[in-house]
């Protein structure tokens, strides 16, 4: 008996060489082929008469087959099944490309459904490689609304369409509920069985429409219950117990303030320490809404409990640059802090990998260097990594499992809608920072075209004059890349102004770069040493150039709205007036409105929510940056609601059942399971 992980070859039709193509597409099993989704839907479903049919339009037609097919040869390589098809309102000439077995398939009189694209030539009509089916046997390609699915070679629609078919029929019976009955009717979802015979057969839109909303619930809702078992976990197991310590103490050594909101997300933090679990607290906020202070807070506050922090940067510079930050604020205090990174030498790092192994140092501050093999720590009570998404989830959980249990911090100044944070970073509790510190001042933005060159360079010209700096970001030009437009690349920009500003200092720095010259060249900007910085996106990162006033990005419309707000962060950080200007000649509606939401709004988190909805979640988080498992038929980005709603009822059911033990739950802990053995990765 076929059951759900009985192999595709079971089915009819499906040998060897079918079996190794639908491999391909990710179908090895019985479930993988009923969850295989259509790409697309055709609507076949309506027949035309021959005469009404348009020019160019795709048209199902019933007709009978007029004359004896004919196989000419034009040439080698090219011959043609040629027949007349009839129907009571015209006539229409059908011809098929290289497929001679036609010749033999059609005889006069028989009557068969063409779906193809109609063309018209003044009274001539004519259609090239219909789908043909013989009338009556319908409810195959034709006659309905057809699906399209994901094609490789050795495949084609109809051998996938009939072992999908075959599929259901096999096992259909036996599709498991994983919704529990409570969440399907307070959703008012249709029941599996229905949702999987419709999303491949669908009888009209109306019930399409109603199993694509089940079927996205339901992909959401796992992936929702998955994420949270594992947070549930986490949060369980034993915690280093932080002890009490008063933090006024803290803020009134600062020489401002904390924002409510920078108050607001230690305090939140402060209660995971306390409570006795590990911390996994993702602290999201705005460039510049203070990210940095929070951390040194936190750290200040597992110091008065006895332990050491780790602070995970993901540049040189930035590492550099937090050290002094941090050192700043925390060593008044007596902590003991040191640095670790790839470009000390090799008699620097021993030492200070001798002070950590020794419990001699109270914070540690580097890169990735921080989780090579020879890293021993002593008493790490506190993980933080900046800019996470640069690290990923893997390397975030390397310098954590070599650590014990420390607790976990992480600092994301990506602006992330609150609902799409709550699936990515589903295995974190969040904290948002929505208040920057007072008097920060806008930065000033504007869009611009190639005719306004000679002003921008006056511009420059003009701020330099004042002593101030500029960033100049041009997009990355893959090499193969077949552009309509000239693009500008990072080093031929650089040259370029360079010859315009023979008295300037101007310098590059892009991705190809070793690492090591690239933060040669971002140090010398930051000490002040260049006046105009040329780059690629390398610089998006929190780099703090206080005395740079002006951002110039290039070719503006080939950057994501998130990314070029995280430029213009970069600018506006001193007490100097500052702009941003987006070169841009592309001309379209789109570019147009996309810009004008940078020119219009200084709000990170509303920016984002605009290139999620503009772009979808793919482009906005690069190729799977996210380390989620892949989603077969939701869109994380346009199914957002639904999203919000699987996570309210991920969150309740497993309240009442964390582990998933309940028998009305096994489907569901089963198809839970299956999620993690298939997305390892993304889990760890
Ligand atoms: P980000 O969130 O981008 O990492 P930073 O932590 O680098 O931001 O902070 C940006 C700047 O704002 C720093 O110069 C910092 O000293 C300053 N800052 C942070 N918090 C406050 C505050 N509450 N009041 C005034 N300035 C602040
Ligand atoms: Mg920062």
């Amino acid at each position: 008996m076929a059951d759900f992980n009985t192999d595709v070859r079971y089915i009819k039709g499906i040998g060897e060489k079918k079996a190794l193509a639908l491999g391909k597409l990710g179908v090895f099993t019985l479930r993988d082929l009923v969850s295989f989704f259509p790409r697309k839907y055709e609507d076949r479903s309506q027949y035309r008469p021959i005469a009404l049919a348009m020019d160019g339009e795709q048209v199902c037609i019933r007709a009978v087959v007029a004359d004896t097919p004919r196989l000419t040869r034009i040439r080698r390589g090219l011959e043609l099944v040629k027949f007349k098809a009839v129907d009571d309102s015209g006539l229409v000439d059908i011809t098929y490309f290289n497929q001679s077995y036609r010749k033999d398939s059609f005889h006069r009189g028989d009557e068969y459904v063409f779906f193809g694209k109609m063309e018209v030539k003044g009274a001539h009509r004519s259609m090239s490689n219909p789908v043909a089916e013989p009338e009556g046997r319908e409810g195959g390609q034709t006659g309905r609304i057809v699906p399209i699915y994901r094609m490789t070679a050795g495949l084609n629609q109809a051998s996938i369409l009939q072992a999908v078919r075959q599929g259901l029929d096999l096992c259909g019976e036996k599709l498991p509920e994983i919704l529990p009955e409570e969440v399907r009717q307070r959703c008012e979802l249709v029941p599996a069985r229905y949702a999987y015979e419709q999303i491949h057969f669908p009888a009209d839109f109306g019930t399409l429409e109603l199993a694509r909303r089940r079927l996205i619930f339901e992909e959401l809702f796992v992936l929702a219950c998955a994420l949270g078992r594992i947070r549930g976990e986490r949060v369980r197991e034993g915690g280093i117990p932080i002890g009490e310590a008063d933090l006024t103490e803290f803020w009134s050594s600062l020489p401002f303030s904390p924002t409510g909101a920078q108050r607001r997300a230690v305090e939140q933090a402060v209660q995971d320490l306390q409570s006795g679990g590990v911390m996994n607290r993702l602290v999201q906020g705005d460039v510049g809404s203070g990210k940095t202070l929070v951390a040194a807070a936190l750290i200040w506050y597992v110091w008065r409990s006895g332990h050491g922090s780790a602070f995970m940067a993901p540049t040189e510079i930035l590492a550099d640059q937090h050290y002094h930050t941090l050192s700043g604020m925390l060593s008044p205090f007596g902590l003991r802090i040191g640095k670790l990174t790839g470009a000390m030498s090799a008699k620097e790092k021993r030492e200070v990998k001798a002070a950590l192994k020794a419990g001699e140092l109270d914070l540690i501050i580097g890169t990735h260097a921080l989780f090579s093999q020879d890293v021993e720590y002593s008493n790490l009570g506190l993980v933080v990594t900046d800019e996470q998404h640069r690290f990923g989830v893997e390397q975030r959980s390397a310098l954590i499992g070599k650590a014990g249990k420390p607790h976990v911090l992480v600092m994301s100044a990506t602006p992330i809608p609150r609902t799409l944070a709550l699936i990515i970073y589903g295995d974190l509790d969040v904290s948002i920072i929505d208040e920057m510190p007072p008097g920060r001042q806008k930065v000033d933005t504007f869009t611009v075209d190639e005719s306004y060159r000679a002003r921008l360079n006056g511009f420059i010209r003009k701020l330099t004059g004042e002593g101030r700096q500029v960033f100049v970001v041009c997009p990355m030009v893959e090499e193969n890349e077949d552009l309509p437009t000239p693009l500008k690349s990072a080093e031929e920009h650089a040259k370029e102004l360079q010859s315009v500003f023979p008295d300037l200092r101007v310098a590059c720095v892009h991705g190809k770069m070793k690492a090591r010259d690239k933060d040669a060249v971002m140090a010398a900007f930051v000490a002040g040493e260049t006046d105009i910085l040329v780059s690629t996106t390398v610089i998006e990162v929190g780099v703090d150039v206080p005395n740079a006033a002006l951002m110039i990005a290039e070719n503006a419309e080939r950057f994501g709205l998130s990314q070029l707000h995280q430029l213009r962060g970069r600018v506006g950080r001193g007490q100097h007036k500052s702009w941003c200007i987006l070169v841009s000649d592309a001309d379209t509606e789109e570019v147009r409105a996309r810009l004008g939401i940078m020119t219009k709004t200084n709000d990170g988190f509303k920016i984002s929510e605009e290139d999620l909805r503009l772009r979808g979640p793919g482009d906005f988080f690069g190729s799977r940056q996210h380390g989620l498992p892949e989603t077969h038929i939701a869109d994380l980005g346009a199914d957002a609601d639904t999203l919000q709603r699987a996570q309210q009822e991920a969150t309740r059911l497993l309240a009442a059942d964390p582990q998933l033990v309940l028998p009305e739950h096994t489907a569901l802990r089963e198809r839970v399971e299956q999620l993690f053995r298939e997305n390892a990765d993304s889990f760890n």
